[in-house]
């Protein structure tokens, strides 16, 4: 039986925590086509999807409101582009 892509995206997520970047690269898509499937699994399956927000690399700000599942693109407290983009994750 073949998995289908949004069906791999959820195994790997229950398997570990990884970034959209990581996830495009796992499946061969591209990172905004990564963005579409998460929003649509946050919706689908909102108990078990989690996200570990992203964090401001310069001055360690975490993005904890942000509900969005794409990375920002910078820090609004030390303006700093350096943004460790946020990890992802499914319960089983
Ligand atoms: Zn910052």
């Amino acid at each position: 039986m073949v998995m289908t892509l949004r069906k791999e995206i959820i195994a790997l997520l229950e398997n570990e925590q990884l970034t959209a970047r990581e996830i495009s690269q796992a499946v061969h898509i591209t990172v905004k086509e990564v963005y579409g499937h998460l929003e649509h699994i946050s919706r689908t399956r909102r108990g078990a999807f989690g996200m570990q927000p992203a964090q401001c690399l310069a001055c360690g700000f975490v993005f904890a409101k942000r509900t969005k599942v794409t990375s920002p693109s910078r820090c609004p407290i030390c303006k700093s582009e350096h943004i460790q983009d946020p990890y992802f994750f499914c319960k089983g």
